[in-house]
């Protein structure tokens, strides 16, 4: 591993992320300051830089407060959205040279969740804010059902053992939902149990990898003939793979 990655939780569910190579810091979709200052301060470290992924107020509100503290950090984020505090806009295709981590990411343009939504992927991890979490995938709130299908097929085309650092610890509700969807998925069955243990004990289930979740996460599973069979008994009239992915989101906002 190139730089540790450590785990912030912030608000009820969100995971904030600080990358940490020394005495240097990047954070990835920073919410809320205050959790982010405090580990800043009690490992010793410097902000040098903020990714965020897209314009909601749970990954970018923190931005202005660390910066306050932190005046030297670059801010990255996506071009197409407006958001307080981005000295380096973003997009597609782009890569943001993180020289305090010794490290470049490739910038993914993911629109779905918000149209100008990016993922960063790098050292073997993504980031992916909330277009692929652990066992499901990002509300469509600007986007189109094709445009989330799109990207989440370009995240899944990422190497297997690709950590997945979602914003969100949403696992075991996004497995019932998988579970109802897929119930013959052997894969899925064990995954659940070992989520619902971890949760019991009070502890994350994120990251997950690429590799996991292509094997249990019905959004990346819309070609499998259970997770055909199922979405076409709900929605009869689904027919291609894009349309059960349609009719598949709309099953899981109203589970
Ligand atoms: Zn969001
Ligand atoms: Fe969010």
């Amino acid at each position: 591993m190139m730089f540790d990655v450590i785990q912030i939780p912030a608000f009820q569910d969100n995971y904030i992320w600080l990358l940490r190579k020394g005495a240097a810091a990047v954070v990835v979709d920073p919410g809320d300051a205050r959790p982010v200052l405090a580990v800043l301060e009690r490992e010793g470290l410097s902000l040098r830089s903020i990714l965020i992924t897209h314009h909601h107020g749970d990954h970018q509100g923190g931005v202005a407060d660390l910066l306050e503290h932190h005046p030297a950090a670059e801010v990255f984020g996506p071009a197409a959205e407006s958001i307080a505090g981005i000295s380096k806009p973003l997009r597609g295709g782009d890569t943001v040279q993180l020289d305090s981590l010794g490290v470049d990411l490739r910038v993914l343009a993911v629109p779905g969740h918000t149209l100008g939504h990016l993922a960063y992927y790098g050292a073997a991890c993504l980031f992916c804010g909330d277009t692929l979490f652990a066992g499901g995938c990002g509300r469509l709130f600007e986007g189109t059902a094709a445009q989330m299908a799109d990207s989440l097929s370009r995240l899944a085309a990422l190497p297997d053992d690709t950590a997945v650092y979602c914003a969100h610890e949403y696992t075991q509700a996004n497995l019932r939902f998988a579970l109802a969807v897929e119930p013959g998925n052997l894969r899925l069955q064990g995954r659940a149990v070992e989520v619902a243990e971890a949760r019991a004990k009070g502890q994350p289930t994120v990251p997950s990898t690429i590799g996991l979740e292509k094997a249990t996460n019905p959004f990346l599973r819309c070609s499998e003939p259970e997770v055909v069979a199922s979405v076409r008994r709900r929605t009869p009239a689904a027919g291609d793979q894009l349309t059960i992915f349609a009719a598949l989101r709309e099953w899981k906002n109203g589970f």
